[in-house]
């Protein structure tokens, strides 16, 4: 039976994260005209602050969002590392200077700056995508939305996050659960923190916890730990996730436990962290017809390495750079109506370029995550084994440059 169409549109994005947004902006600045369809009424911009380093202050800088951020987020010195082991405390001094330019952005400030760019009407609110099919008659994709309408695009970018019904669209492998869960909140200081611009991390057993200013009145901080059934009884309770989170950093430095107890409630969240195994990511088919994925759909990652949001960015960038060159020789309104073979070939060097790259992010991620995990010193060591052979160069994946837009 023919399906009812209610709109045909050519470029449509799914989710308006960091990832969907980016990748509106990407190819609205190489002239490519997109939808965004997002299911939240209003943009999302919970979830505390990102680290950004200098990989992703590169792929903001091509989008030309990242002059108005930088001015909101204080430039980090070092990180202070501390280690707790037993009554012992080992600590370590490692400097930005030599890993490149790393911030803590509000999230709020991010999703703010890259949809305020944007051409009014890109993006629509209150669209969820249902499912994804593909037309018998033309190939191109279907989407089924929640309010009953069907569109048809000519291509379609799924940045809908973990759990992406485009994803499943592709048949790509479901996200795996960590073993971990994060916390993470905001702590304001209306007179001023007076905190060093620095990341104090501290270690213990299989928890870790940062800080770090985001402003001069705003410290951000996180804490990872085992993932316990009890839990998940805590989650929806700020009181709870914030007694549960003292218990937890028991022994901490004071700096550490200071900024937990003196945290916005209303700025806390908690979670359990999922992933998208390496192997997956080598291994996934990326593209089926003229429809792909970006962001956590294709590539979710633990925290660890701090890479997911940059990484989605850095995916907008190669994405829109992919179009645009395959579309410049001969490209005018009603060509990508026209070229479905053309589109299917710069998505294919989208997922080219973006592989090996992720692939790397993800292991490292993933080593990262395990080690932290384990409780076995045998693993521990083979773990650290691999991470010195397979990343030599621990602040490699910060070097890395997208390139241009
Ligand atoms: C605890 C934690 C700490 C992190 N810290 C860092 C860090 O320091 N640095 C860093 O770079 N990264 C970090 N990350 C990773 C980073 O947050 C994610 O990689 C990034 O937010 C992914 O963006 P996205 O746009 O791909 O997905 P999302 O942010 O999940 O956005 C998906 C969007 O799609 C919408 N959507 C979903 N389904 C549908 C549908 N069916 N129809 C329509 N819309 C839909 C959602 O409403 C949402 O707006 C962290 C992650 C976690 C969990």
């Amino acid at each position: 039976m023919a399906l009812a169409i209610s709109e045909d549109l050519e470029i449509v994005i799914v989710g308006g994260g960091i990832c969907g947004l980016a990748t509106a902006l990407a190819l609205h600045r190489k002239g490519l005209k997109s939808v965004l369809l997002e299911k939240s009424e209003t943009l999302r911009t919970a979830g505390g602050a990102i680290a950004i380093q200098a990989n992703g202050w590169r792929a903001l800088d091509e989008l030309g969002v990242a002059s108005k951020l930088r001015p909101n987020a204080i430039l980090l010195e070092r990180i202070r590392e501390i280690v707790l082991n037993g009554g012992e405390q080992q600590e370590e001094f490692i400097h930005y200077s030599n890993i490149g330019e790393t911030r803590w952005l509000k999230r709020s400030d991010l999703i703010e700056a890259l949809a305020e760019d944007l051409p009014l009407g890109t993006i629509r609110f209150g669209c969820q995508i249902l499912s994804v099919k593909l037309d018998t008659n033309t190939c191109f994709p279907i989407l089924q939305l929640n309010n009953g309408n069907k569109i048809r695009a000519k291509m379609l970018i799924g940045c809908d996050g973990a759990n992406s019904v485009v994803a499943d669209f592709l048949e790509l492998k479901p996200k795996k659960l960590h073993p971990s869960s994060g916390v993470r909140g905001f702590t304001y200081y209306p007179n001023g923190h007076g905190y060093a611009p620095q990341l104090l991390r501290t270690r213990r057993g299989n928890t870790l916890s940062g800080v770090a200013p985001v402003t001069d009145n705003l410290l951000f901080w996180f804490v990872n730990h085992q993932w316990h059934p009890q839990d998940s009884k805590v989650m929806e309770d700020p009181k709870m996730i914030k007694q549960m989170t003292l218990q937890t950093i028991k022994g901490f430095p004071k700096e550490t436990i200071d900024v937990v107890q003196s945290c916005d409630l209303s700025t806390l969240h908690f979670n359990n962290l999922r992933y998208q195994a390496p192997l997956d990511i080598l291994l996934g088919r990326f593209r089926k017809g003229t429809v792909t994925v970006a962001g956590d759909s294709m590539h979710a990652m633990t925290p660890f390495v701090g890479q997911g949001g940059s990484a989605a960015i850095e995916d907008a960038v190669v994405f829109a750079r992919c179009m645009k060159r395959n579309f410049q020789a001969n490209y005018n309104k009603d060509f990508i109506y026209k070229s479905e073979e053309m589109i299917e070939k710069a998505m294919d060097e989208y997922v080219n370029e973006r592989r090996m790259r992720l692939v790397k992010l993800a292991t490292q991620s993933y080593l990262m995550g395990y080690l932290l995990d384990s409780s076995s010193l045998l693993f521990k060591l083979i773990i650290l084994v691999l991470l010195g052979v397979l990343f030599r160069d621990r602040y490699a994946h910060v070097r890395y440059n997208c390139g241009k837009l």
